[in-house]
């Protein structure tokens, strides 16, 4: 009977977000989210990136090294 908070699946895994971490289901989601923005995936116009740091970024977060 309980209620189910009606929030979008994981954009990184797509199994149900969780409030406390969303749009992510969990932390990890949303580090790896984080990762991918330092990578330089992602691309936001409204933001400003600079592409020299995403170099130094990219050697210290490595996203598909955390699967597991
Ligand atoms: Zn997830």
């Amino acid at each position: 009977m309980a209620k189910q908070p009606a929030l979008p699946p994981c954009p990184i895994c797509g199994q149900p977000a969780r409030e406390q971490y969303r749009p992510f289901c969990s932390r990890r989601c949303a580090d790896v989210d984080l990762g991918r923005w330092f990578s330089g995936q992602y691309r936001v116009p409204s933001t400003e990136i600079p592409s020299e740091e995403d170099e130094k970024y990219t050697r210290r977060v490595d996203p598909d090294d955390e699967v597991g």
